[in-house]
């Protein structure tokens, strides 16, 4: 495997930043994680949009113009040989003493990995997974994708002791803000499709917009609004959305099973939908 740091290519193993890198002193850096399908990136640009966004808001320059950006994207895909997987990209302020303000004149750093995944199919897919609620422990700009993940970490942890694929963290007032690495979705005992709205409880996923605008050409009846975890456990179907997970459904809430406690026809329409825009205007 071959990975990209700061301006070359090396070898994976020997892949590796500087210890006063900010990133790994401050978690002072965002991330983007992009699909490749079939030998094709899945809504680039917004990602890379989103990866602007997040590195303003941090105050973070860009590390390099997009034409760079995009054309280091395909170079390691092409060096790795990715026809199905993902890329990982970082950017973080840099090198420096360590200091908690801005460093003068830090350069950001930039990071990529590519990798092969194996698409969520079969049994995950039909008979869902389960996931557990814990208290949302995180800070107040999960907007932005920052590499500050150790609530998400332990989060996922501990659904995985739980023998759960996935944690949905719930805000102070019951509502559910989004999984540990996904967006999260219900479908009522009415047929509403709801997701919560986007602000600054959650990250605004990019599998979430597509959905939305899918959705929407089909037709769905479409909510943003929040719900809470109790009529979560009570709706009709579940599922969560990701870049890697795309839709993938859920059929356990804690203790409560959903619908009939098989993968739900909106989410598996979805999900169909999604892999058929990942083959067609998805791609780039
Ligand atoms: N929410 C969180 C906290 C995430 O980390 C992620 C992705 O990693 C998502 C949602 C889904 O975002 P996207 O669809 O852009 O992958």
């Amino acid at each position: 495997r071959i990975a990209y740091v700061n301006g070359r290519y090396v070898p994976h193993a020997d892949a590796a930043v500087h210890v006063e890198d900010r990133g790994y002193q401050f978690a002072d850096g965002v991330y983007e994680v992009v699909l490749v399908y079939n030998g094709r990136m899945v809504d680039e640009i917004p990602h890379l949009d989103r990866l602007d966004r997040s590195l303003g808001e941090l105050r973070i320059p860009s590390p390099m113009s997009r034409p760079a950006l995009r054309s280091v994207m395909r170079e390691l895909l092409r060096r790795n040989r990715i026809h199905t997987g993902l890329i990982y990209m970082q950017v973080t302020r840099g090198v420096a003493r360590r200091d908690h303000p801005f460093p003068k004149n830090a350069q950001p750093s930039l990071v990529m990995t590519a990798k092969r995944i194996a698409l969520p199919t079969g049994a995950a897919v039909e008979n869902g997974v389960r996931v557990i609620s814990i208290p949302d422990i995180r800070w107040e700009r999960c907007d932005i994708k920052t590499v500050a993940l150790l609530p998400n970490v332990l989060g996922k942890q501990q659904a995985k002791e739980a023998g759960a694929y996935e944690a949905w963290q719930v805000d102070r007032d019951g509502y559910v803000t989004e999984g540990t690495s996904t967006n999260a979705w219900i479908v009522t005992k009415d047929g509403e499709l709801v997701t919560r709205n986007a602000n600054q409880a959650i990250l605004n996923g990019i599998t979430r917009l597509t959905l939305l605008k899918l959705a929407e050409r089909e037709n769905l009846r479409l909510v943003e609004r929040g719900f809470t975890i109790e009529e979560a456990k009570r709706a009709r179907e579940a599922f969560i959305s990701s870049a890697t997970s795309f839709v993938t459904p859920v059929t356990q809430i804690d203790d409560a099973v959903i619908g009939n406690g098989k993968a739900g026809s909106v989410g598996l329409g979805l999900r169909r939908a999604y892999l058929d825009y990942a083959e067609g205007e998805g791609r780039t």
